[in-house]
């Protein structure tokens, strides 16, 4: 099965993918597919012996650029589409073990640039309605590969998060004549209780609402509708607070915390979203301490209504310190 399907209840499009069942899963180091080849040696996804950035298709896609027609017919009811799209995957260096965290700023940089390019590439395409870039890092996310790397899904239709976000956006704008985003920026700005790291350009803190206890979020301080909105300097100055933030993730329990990265920026479909997007990647990690981890159970997946037995200002305390104590020169 390689194709798409509406659930009447919700309205909502799922992807069905079914050689995904095949895929790697956790091989040894010695086997990383993601690693570069070396003479002789294995031959990996990337036959280059050293690399900087590397972006190439997945070999397991669940949207693809030529998709089959779907297996099964469709109906009103019950709606099926082709699986049109693109998956990607970015493979952060040749290096097995850099992860954001380690990369020098400028590194950290030219991915951000590589993110835009990828961004500008697939959105400019007729059949891609929204570009998502995010990271799944450890094993309690579901990583097969630990080789620092990310993802790219452009999708056919705007998905489920990041619709309710536009229309809350448009609801606040219609209601207050303002970016929520933006309001929500200067508030953090002026609290500062939820901080976790800032620069001229940035603030990282932990939402007032967060859904996980340790989540952080990453915005610009001005309205910037997605990356290619970004000057050089603010995509220096993002790059800075990526590494702040995930250096204090490792720091925080003392190993690599698990989470995952999600990037929301504008729709790259016919419609109007620059006043109403405005860039930010939340990290959400699954830890709830260092050695218990937040399920999601009946509350959240039954009813979508998350319970966070941890204040927010009381976790962005101690990221905040996990932060400033990892920060070298
Ligand atoms: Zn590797
Ligand atoms: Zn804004
Ligand atoms: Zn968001």
């Amino acid at each position: 099965v390689t194709e798409r399907r509406r659930d009447p209840l919700t309205g909502e499009w799922r992807m069905f993918a079914g050689h995904r069942q095949d895929r790697t899963f956790l091989p040894p180091t010695e086997y990383c597919p993601l690693c570069p080849t070396r003479p002789g040696g294995l031959e990996t996804e990337i036959p280059l012996e050293r690399f900087d950035i590397v972006v190439f298709e997945n070999r397991f896609p669940s949207l693809v650029r030529q998709p089959p027609p779907p297996e099964i017919a469709g109906s009103p009811l019950y709606p099926v589409a082709p699986s049109v799209g693109a998956n990607e995957v970015v493979v952060y260096s040749d290096d097995h073990n850099l992860g954001m965290a380690e990369m020098d700023v400028q590194h950290v940089a030219r991915l951000v640039a590589v993110w835009s390019e990828r961004y500008a590439e697939l959105g400019g395409r007729d059949d891609v309605a929204y570009v998502f870039i995010f990271e799944n890092r450890g094993v309690a996310v579901g990583v097969t590969l630990h080789h620092p790397h990310g993802q790219i899904y452009a999708y056919p239709e705007i998905p489920p998060l990041p619709r309710l976000e536009l229309a809350t956006a448009s609801a606040h704008l219609a209601d207050h004549g303002t970016c929520v985003v933006c309001d929500v920026v200067a508030r953090e700005r002026a609290d500062g209780i939820r901080l976790v790291a800032s620069n001229r350009s940035f603030l990282a803190f932990v939402p007032f609402a967060a859904r996980f206890p340790y989540e952080v979020h990453i915005a610009p301080q001005r309205h910037a509708a997605s990356l290619l909105d970004l000057t050089e300097p603010e995509r220096l100055a993002l790059a800075e607070l990526l590494r702040a933030v995930t250096a204090g993730y490792d720091r925080l329990f003392g190993f690599p915390l698990p989470y995952v990265m999600s990037m929301h920026q504008a729709p790259t479909d016919d419609g109007q979203h620059q006043a109403v997007s405005h860039l930010h990647l939340e990290f959400t990690p699954v830890h709830r301490s260092a050695d218990r981890l937040k399920y999601l159970a009946g509350s959240e997946l039954g009813a979508g209504a998350f319970i966070n037995d941890t204040a927010p200002e009381a976790t962005a305390l101690r990221l905040r310190d996990a932060v400033s104590a990892s920060v070298v020169g």
